[in-house]
């Protein structure tokens, strides 16, 4: 097991010590080599994705990534911004399938800001595809047009075999849960979602078991805050799953408490919280990062396949919980907030016993 660990900016470097505390407790016998990405691998090398973090990832079974960014980085040319570096290993690495489950602990219910009988025993899993859409699509840029007038260009493309491998994947994780997946597209005005939903239906005749429904992108986001559980698995393109998945996050009561898996097509994953690199509490060690160890229980699912450490890891952080113990984020009157080191190590305490 050679575990990359790319800690990033921000709350990066807090939330994943939490996490390689969390491995090192499992005594795996995991490598782990860390080294920048983002602003930090800009500070260190001027790239914010450096050739030896590159060659580290391509070279190790799986990363475990905190996140990119900081407002500081923002005036730069956008190539060396650290949000660039992030996207660019998600390329390389051919990352193309993202996994974020939206689960309700129910120790959470109050954290939320929706009514519990919508919310209570919440659990989706939103795949989106990760390499393609209008985040990747050519051509892109700022230019001055005919007219003199300056426009901004950028293109949603997908090509077929791009949105069958990722059908492929959210079928297959349909089978293994209610056999529902509800595909998200905007296929009565863009032309390219119309073709996600024909290929949608023809793979979809590979896998009869499942029941497939679509939704228009607008109507998801209302229906996810309207009657989220009517979901089990969603799936959709880039740019839908990056806000859909951020507001499913927000059933959970926090971000905080969201996982992701990027996965290419060998289960070689990257593993990361889905929130940013929070720059507003960065340094004060009052981040959550459970949804960084929770990452790390998806690594141990999808790409070693163990589900023992993944069930192991998911119990402790629900016992933490259950103990009462909260970040800032997630805390309600009566609750023991506790700090992000200090919930790293009550984590620990939950897996020894
Ligand atoms: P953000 O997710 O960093 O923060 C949004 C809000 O959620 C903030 O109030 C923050 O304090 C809070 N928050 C986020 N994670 C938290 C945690 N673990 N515990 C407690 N509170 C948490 O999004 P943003 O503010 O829009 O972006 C900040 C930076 O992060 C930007 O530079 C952006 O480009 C970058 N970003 C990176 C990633 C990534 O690395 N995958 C994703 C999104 C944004």
């Amino acid at each position: 097991m050679k575990i990359a660990i790319l800690p990033g900016d921000g709350i990066g470097p807090e939330i994943t010590k939490q996490a390689v505390n969390v491995l090192k407790a499992l005594n795996v016998g995991a490598e782990l080599i860390e080294a920048p990405i983002g602003g930090a691998g800009y500070d260190k090398f001027g790239d914010p994705l450096p050739d030896s973090t590159l060659d580290l990832a391509l070279n190790s079974d799986a990363i475990l990534l905190g996140a990119v960014g900081d407002w500081k980085y923002d005036t730069l040319p956008r190539e060396k911004r650290p949000e660039r570096g992030l996207l660019r290993v998600r390329k390389e690495l051919n990352l193309f399938a993202n996994l974020r489950p939206a689960i309700l602990y129910p120790e959470l219910v109050s954290a939320s800001t929706l009514k519990p009988d919508i919310v209570s025993n919440l659990d989706i899993m939103i795949v989106r595809e990760l390499t393609g859409d209008i985040y990747f699509g050519e051509p892109r840029g700022i230019h001055t047009n005919e007219e003199g007038e300056k426009e901004g260009i950028n293109t949603m493309r997908y090509a077929v075999s791009e949105i069958e491998r990722i059908a492929h994947v959210a079928f297959k994780i349909a089978m293994r849960r209610s056999k529902k997946l509800c595909s998200v597209d905007k296929a009565n005005v863009l032309e390219t979602t119309e073709l996600w939903r024909q290929v949608m239906v023809e793979i979809s005749k590979k896998y009869p078991e499942v029941e497939l429904t679509h939704m228009y992108v607008d109507n998801a986001a209302m229906q996810l805050i309207k009657n989220p559980k009517q979901f089990d698995v969603l799936v959709t393109g880039n740019i839908f799953g990056d806000i859909l998945s951020d507001e499913a996050s927000m059933l959970t009561g926090s971000i905080g408490m969201l996982p992701s898996a990027s996965l290419d097509s060998h289960n070689k994953g990257m593993y990361e919280p889905s929130h940013g690199s929070a720059p507003d509490i960065a340094g004060k060690d009052i981040a959550n990062p459970l949804a960084t160890i929770l990452s790390l229980a998806m690594m141990f699912r999808y790409t070693f396949s163990d589900e023992k450490n993944a069930n192991k890891i998911e119990s402790a952080i629900k016992k933490t919980l259950s103990q009462g113990y909260r970040t800032a984020d997630i805390y309600s009157t009566g609750d023991k907030k506790i700090t992000c080191s200090q919930m790293g190590e009550a984590v620990i305490a939950s897996l020894a016993n």
